[in-house]
């Protein structure tokens, strides 16, 4: 199970109904944020969201509405005492941009803060992907392992007591049982791990269509409606994202990253709705329970 609040679903500038980009990212104890817009520590703050039970932030790229909130949480992090590890997975400039930060502001963290490309553990993987924008920039993966159970139904049918047999099909190890053989394969059954993806910002672009294939969620740019600028800047329109969806063959489709702009998003739904229908626009502070 992967819980994801859309903390921020604004983009460029924060406005009266949207904050700037940042995702929370939850699985049985481990946070992950990616992006953080100016004012991400409030959000996390008001809502209990836990400032330091964060482990990781993902940047997508250094354009400010996707980092500004960082300096500032992780200054926050300090005061709040925390002592555990921060992971950071961000563009190569990140690093410089904060400790050049920090030293001008005379702030030393007393916590390490280790930047890393990618993370693993028993339960989830993060990874990155490359995406079309107008500087340096990265979409990110969080994949849920999968897991494989074994089929209790099917063994008391058979009446399958022995644990020591349940063990071995466990282990993926082949029994033999009077005479029969049993296979774990025909045993075991496998529950395929959530996958969620997050473009950060990005024109529709191949590499993301690649990387997100089959996903769970995506989390698309959707900054203009129908602006035929967009690529220009390195945006999306709505048609463009569920573009990608279709052909990526996503699960669901999450349109983010709202510019300012528009007070009246519906059409973006519209919009989308006609190439991909399942599409939803999150407002800021919705989450989803992916299982
Ligand atoms: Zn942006
Ligand atoms: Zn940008």
């Amino acid at each position: 199970m992967i819980e994801v609040f859309f903390l921020g679903t604004g983009g460029g500038a924060p406005s009266k109904k949207r904050r700037l980009p940042a995702f929370l990212i939850r699985k049985q104890g481990l946070s992950v944020l990616l992006d953080c817009g100016e004012g991400t520590q409030y959000t996390l703050m008001q809502y209990r969201l836990g400032i330091n039970s964060l482990k990781i932030i993902g940047i997508s790229h250094m354009h400010g509405d996707h980092v500004f909130g960082l300096l500032g949480l992780i200054a926050s992090m300090g005061l709040l005492d925390r002592k555990e590890t921060l992971y950071i997975i961000g563009p190569k400039n990140l690093k410089d941009f904060l400790f050049t930060s920090f030293e001008y502001s005379k702030f030393y963290p007393q916590f390490k803060i280790e930047f890393i490309n990618s993370y693993e553990d028993d339960e989830i993987k993060i990874s990155t992907f490359k995406t079309c924008h107008t500087v340096e920039s990265q979409g990110f993966i969080i994949s849920e392992k999968d897991r494989v159970k074994i089929d209790d139904k099917k063994l008391k049918e058979e009446g399958i007591k022995d644990w020591r047999i349940v063990r071995k099909l466990k282990e993926g190890k082949s029994v033999e049982v009077d005479g029969r053989i049993l296979h774990p394969e025909d045993y075991l059954i496998v529950k395929k791990g959530i996958k969620v993806a997050y473009t950060g910002d990005t024109s529709p672009c191949q590499s993301v269509i690649d990387s997100v294939k089959g996903v769970d969620l995506l989390i698309h740019d959707s900054t203009f409606l129908k602006e035929p600028s967009a690529y220009t800047y390195g945006h999306s329109n709505a048609s463009d994202a569920a573009k990608v969806a279709l052909e990526a063959s996503v699960k669901l489709l999450a349109l983010t990253h709202i510019s300012s702009r528009y007070e009246d998003v519906s059409m973006f739904l519209k919009e989308a709705r006609k190439i991909y229908n399942n599409t939803i626009l999150p407002e800021d502070l919705s989450y989803i329970v992916l299982k």
